[in-house]
């Protein structure tokens, strides 16, 4: 009798991320992780499939964006034994920030990181949790460079690929573990 082999890290994700129909709003298909997350094989395994394709690109550290990248960020971080670098919404951060704004549906957003956080030829990978249209990765991926980082990749669980987000971090290799679409 033969082992049977190992489910590949996209079957685990797709298994374990729960499609929920118009939420926030009517239209949207929302991509919820919580049965990930209390999966301790599969966060597990999600984490180091993640750590692998994060490690190829030799970050000096990762920038994870709040919320749900802090989630991924920080358990990649002590698994590749990388500093953690956070990026916050507005009045978060107690030090100088620097800032950057983009565009929202309706209005505008803004993210913030320590100034003194991002240092010039390091080099950065960005973490959050979904890539959709990419404004959002756009944004962080802006405020590192303008600070002087330089990037390594940008990497994520779960990729929207229909909303060809990828196409707005040009330049910059974004690595996702399964693709919607
Ligand atoms: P975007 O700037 O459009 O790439 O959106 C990025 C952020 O929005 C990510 O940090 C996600 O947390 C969240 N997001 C966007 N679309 C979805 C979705 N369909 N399901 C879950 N989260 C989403």
């Amino acid at each position: 009798m033969t082992a049977a082999a190992p489910d590949s890290i996209e079957t685990v994700l797709q298994s374990l991320i729960r499609d929920v129909p118009n939420f926030p709003k009517p239209g949207i298909v929302f991509k919820d992780i919580t049965p990930l997350l209390e999966d301790t094989c599969g966060f597990r395994a999600c984490i180091e499939a993640l750590a692998e394709r994060v490690a190829a690109h030799k970050p000096d550290a990762l920038v994870a964006i709040e919320s749900r990248g802090f989630i991924f960020g920080a358990p990649l971080a002590l698994h590749l034994g990388l500093p953690l670098i956070v990026v916050r919404k507005p009045g978060k951060l107690p030090r100088a920030t620097e800032s950057v704004a983009y565009q929202l549906e309706y209005g505008e957003d803004r993210l913030e990181v320590h100034a003194d956080a991002i240092l010039p030829g390091k080099r950065y990978a960005l973490i959050d949790d979904v890539l959709a249209t990419g404004g959002t990765a756009e944004a962080v991926v802006s405020l590192i460079t303008r600070l002087g980082g330089r990037m390594a990749c940008a990497a994520f669980p779960l990729e929207l690929g229909f909303l060809g987000g990828r196409a707005r971090l040009a330049g910059t290799v974004a690595e996702s573990l399964v693709v919607y679409g």
